[in-house]
């Protein structure tokens, strides 16, 4: 039977909870260490006005991914998740079979918390590992220890989250190519549905970029080399690699972040989060506190007009997997992909890139430079 959710378009739900226990040594994201009571209080109101607001330009639309990221979205009371969702289901049309993701970190969440989400509708968790060696994870200032995240885990399973994504990361301080694959091992011996690895990129304005020298991390054929691990033993495993840094058994892809990369529309709630959304890519502004006091007319707003979403299709859908569909490109933009990014035969030619008549996709030894060949790709086309 068809229902009002079939006929209409479908949307994502991003909501940014910007709060931790503390800053890790490496993060610029959006969130602030230990945010008093009654500024977490005022933000969770804040994000309930603006999701009533932006429900109303959402009206034609089904929400079939929902999406908590921060921060520590567990971090909030649980009356006030209680809330944050009831506003959601309350102003959006949520899909019945919606995936309703939130992130969390070892040592913030209770057994009964877990439990709590689970029922409230939440039916995804990503957890932020990194690592399984303790050395690893104080290097990385994380508040968490391997058992922290262990029990985590087994609370989750016992809670009922039966799509659990693991986040690792590779490139790190103090970390060896055999404790790396340790971690990996471990971390599959667990069977969580979806694993994320990602490499510690440096950012200025963190505790790690002002260390210049003084951090020792291993070079970039080493970190290459961990790639090139992590994606043989996982796929031994049973995971695919379905974008560069994501891997999962089958059908456990992560639905909301494909939208990302298929370029499909979401709008994003609370400081610092981003949509894209008619046509259009708007976010809010960083300051939380200004998000608190109700300040959030969203800023950046910026127009995609054709060029840039073609460019937009090469940098996020080259990430995946599948790759771009040339009959799709052909008929949304009117030109082939290979006229339009000609560059990209001399990817095809050197091996690096694959066409089998229907998608181009980078190969495995493409995926392992597949900075250096997007942007020569876009530059030079
Ligand atoms: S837990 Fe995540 S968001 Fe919070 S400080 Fe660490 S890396 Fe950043």
């Amino acid at each position: 039977m068809i229902t009002d959710a079939d006929m209409k378009k479908s949307l994502g739900l991003y909501i940014h909870i910007p709060f931790c226990k503390r800053k890790c040594l490496y993060c610029d994201f959006c969130s602030v260490a230990g945010g008093n009571e009654e500024l977490v209080e005022r933000y969770a109101a804040s994000l309930k006005t603006c999701l009533t607001q932006y429900a109303k330009m959402a009206e034609g639309y089904a929400v079939d991914t929902v999406y908590f990221g921060g921060g520590t979205p567990t971090l909030l009371p649980i009356g006030l998740m209680g809330e944050i969702l009831d506003a959601c289901f309350s102003n959006f049309d949520i899909t019945r079979d919606a995936e309703i993701t939130c992130e969390t970190n070892p040592a913030t969440a209770s057994a009964e918390y877990l439990s709590t989400i689970r029922k409230f509708g939440i039916n995804r968790l990503s957890i932020g590992l990194q690592s399984m060696m303790e050395n690893e994870l104080r290097a990385l200032g994380r508040i968490h220890g391997r058992e922290d995240f262990l029990r985590t885990f087994s609370d989750a399973r016992k809670a009922g989250f039966d799509n659990i994504s693991v986040d690792l990361m590779y490139g790190i301080p103090e970390q060896t190519m055999e404790s790396f694959k340790d971690t990996i091992e471990k971390t599959v011996k667990l069977s969580p549905e979806h694993i994320s690895a990602y490499c510690l990129k440096v950012e200025e304005n963190t505790p790690f970029g002002r260390m210049g020298d003084k951090l020792i991390l291993p070079d970039d054929d080493e970190a290459s080399d961990m790639y090139e691990e992590c994606v043989k033993s996982l796929a031994r495993a049973g995971y695919s690699r379905y974008e560069i840094s994501n891997f999962a058994r089958e059908g456990r892809e992560s639905k909301h972040n494909l939208r990302y990369w298929l370029g499909r529309e979401y709008l994003g709630i609370g400081a610092a989060a981003h949509s894209y959304f008619g046509g259009e890519r708007f976010a809010f502004s960083p300051n939380i506190t200004a998000f608190a006091n109700g300040e959030f007319s969203a800023c950046e707003r910026e127009k995609i007009d054709t060029e840039e979403r073609m460019r937009e299709q090469v940098m996020l859908r080259m990430r995946l997997q599948i790759g771009v569909n040339a009959d799709e490109f052909e008929s949304e933009f009117g030109i082939p992909f290979e006229t339009r990014f000609s560059e990209i035969k001399r990817f095809i030619d050197s091996g690096h890139v694959a066409f089998d008549g229907k998608n181009y996709r980078f190969t495995d030894e493409g995926f392992f430079v597949s900075s250096y060949i997007l942007s020569e790709i876009l530059d030079f086309s």
